[in-house]
Formats: C-alpha cells, sequence, structure tokens
C-alpha cells in the first residue's frame, strides 16, 4: 500500500488524516507543489520549493520547514513507494483552526501533506498523438501567480473541455491565451518562433517553463514572451504546452482548427528531448 507522509508521520494511505478544520478544506487556505520524478530522483527541486516559498510570503502564511527537511520527506517516500517514475505532491495549509474569515494566530501550525503518483510520464500516448485544445474564458481569480490549491475552476474548464471531445482547455483573457488548465501554454509562429505569455499576476510561473525557455535558447529559436491571441494560436505552425507532470506536450488543434499539419511539430519535439534530457542529467 502506499505510505504518504502527513505532519511529521508516514503512514499507510488509509490511516492518514486532516482534520475537517483545516483551513485547506475549509477555505483553499493552502499551496502546493507538483514534482517530476525521474529515474527515482527529483526534476528541479529547488526550483518547486522557491515557487512554494513564494506562494506562502504572497498569502502571508507562515511556514517553518527547511528544505533541507522536504528533500528528506520527497526522498523517503519516492524509497518507500518505490517511484521510478511518477510525481509528488506536497500541499502546505494554513492549519486547524475555527472557522472564520481572520487568520488564525501566526503560531497555529501548518498541515503538510505529501504523498507520490507512480504515473508513465515519458511514454505518454498524448504526447504521441498531440493534445486538442479548445478555449475557455479565463474566469480564475487574479493572482494565478500563487500555486493555491483553489483549482475548482480550471477542473471544470477541463471537464468542459473533455465534453466536447477535447483533451484540454486553453484559458483566454481578453482575448489573449493565458495558459492551460494545468500548464502553460505556446505557439511556434510560421518564422519559427516560440511564443508564450510572459510572466504577471495572470498565470503561474512554470518550473518547467523556465527550463523550456533556456532550451529554446540552445537551440537558437528565437523566443517572445508576450500575450498571443486565439486567432494567432489557430494560425501558428506549432502549438504546445508545458509542466512538470506532461514536460512539453505538443497540442494539435485549437478550437477543432487543425495547427500547422495537424501533428505533433518538430520543433516541440527537439525541445521536449532537449528538456528530457538535461533533466535526466541533472534531478537530485
Ligand atoms: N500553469 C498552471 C495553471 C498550472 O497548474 C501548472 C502546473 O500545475 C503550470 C502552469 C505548469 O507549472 P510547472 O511547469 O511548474 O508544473
Amino acid at each position: 500500500m502506499r505510505h504518504v507522509y502527513v505532519n511529521g508521520d508516514y503512514l499507510p494511505e488509509t490511516e492518514a488524516r486532516v482534520s475537517i478544520f483545516d483551513r485547506g478544506f475549509l477555505f483553499a487556505d493552502g499551496v502546493y507543489e507538483v514534482t517530476l520524478v525521474l529515474d527515482g530522483r527529483l526534476v528541479d527541486f529547488s526550483g518547486h520549493m522557491a515557487r512554494l516559498r513564494r506562494s506562502l510570503g504572497e498569502l502571508d502564511m507562515p511556514f517553518s520547514l527547511a528544505e533541507e527537511k522536504l528533500l528528506e520527506i520527497h526522498r523517503e517516500l519516492i524509497e518507500r513507494n518505490q517511484i521510478s517514475e511518477g510525481l509528488v505532491y506536497l500541499q502546505v495549509t494554513r492549519g486547524v483552526a475555527d472557522r472564520d474569515f481572520n487568520f488564525p494566530l501566526k503560531s497555529t501550525p501548518n498541515t503538510v501533506v505529501l504523498f507520490t503518483q507512480k504515473k508513465s510520464i515519458v511514454d505518454s500516448p498524448l504526447a504521441a498523438r498531440g493534445q486538442h485544445v479548445v478555449t475557455f474564458d479565463d474566469l480564475r481569480w487574479r493572482r494565478c501567480d500563487i500555486k493555491t490549491v483553489q483549482l475548482l475552476y480550471p477542473s471544470m474548464a477541463k471537464m468542459q473541455a473533455k465534453a466536447q471531445g477535447a483533451d484540454d482547455a486553453w484559458l483566454v483573457k481578453d482575448g489573449f491565451i493565458t495558459e492551460g488548465s494545468s500548464s502553460n501554454a505556446y505557439i511556434v509562429t510560421t518564422d519559427g518562433t516560440v511564443v508564450t505569455r510572459d510572466l504577471s499576476t495572470d498565470i503561474l510561473q512554470g518550473i518547467t517553463r523556465e527550463a523550456v525557455l533556456l532550451c529554446a535558447g540552445s537551440l537558437q529559436l528565437r523566443v517572445e514572451e508576450r500575450p498571443f491571441t486565439v486567432e494567432e494560436s489557430e494560425n501558428a505552425a506549432e502549438a504546445f504546452s508545458t509542466s512538470a507532470s506532461g514536460l512539453v506536450s505538443p497540442v494539435v488543434s485549437i478550437n477543432d482548427k487543425p495547427i500547422g499539419a495537424g501533428k505533433p511539430g518538430s520543433i516541440t519535439a527537439h525541445l521536449r528531448q532537449l528538456y528530457l534530457e538535461r533533466k535526466r542529467a541533472s534531478a537530485i
């Protein structure tokens, strides 16, 4: 049985408990990270922990576990659950308190939960065939740069995309794509430029995004970080998304319009390959 971590203990998943008064449960008052595991090792661990600290800071949420301790917990779970390929999920909430819109005392202990997900990530059928995406109004709150567990709207958008026969939703604000339901969004223009929205409170600062833009630079590709429209996406040569769980994942249609040849593009394939090579080499 899978073992999980809850507030200092490693437990079989059926024995793990969190209070019904947890602020994560009552107010979505929690943040999370999902770290990729390749060959039993963690990809971009320090980047994920830096983003976690940033999310906590933006929400004024105290948290005292040191990065070395968090690394030890991640590794312990990978070991106990024999994860060669998959993900480690980490969630930190403001802890347990009587239900009140006021934050509890700063001394309230956080709830800290980690679990693993065994998953075939590199050999993904979706990456081989390419994703079909449809666009939806971005109705999320205006601090999408904070990785909170408040994920109802992206989850709804994904379900609506599926109901339309697509694989995922790309979200649109004022005519411009912000990002995917749980990924960053990119197009490759017909002149070979990789375009992705610039960082702001409108999108999550993807850890994979940062690495993939470095890969694009190494491949001598021109990169533009700027908003792009739905129409530009529909007329692009290629499109793709990035995330820890999807790596670099081709998009082959938007709103039922094929992108380029309607097949995964070659620039996308090169980026995926270089990203994987680099991350296999640098995982810890
Ligand atoms: N954007 C959103 C809204 C996400 O939920 C995610 C990942 O979950 C990403 C982007 C990609 O971030 P990362 O590359 O750090 O996984």
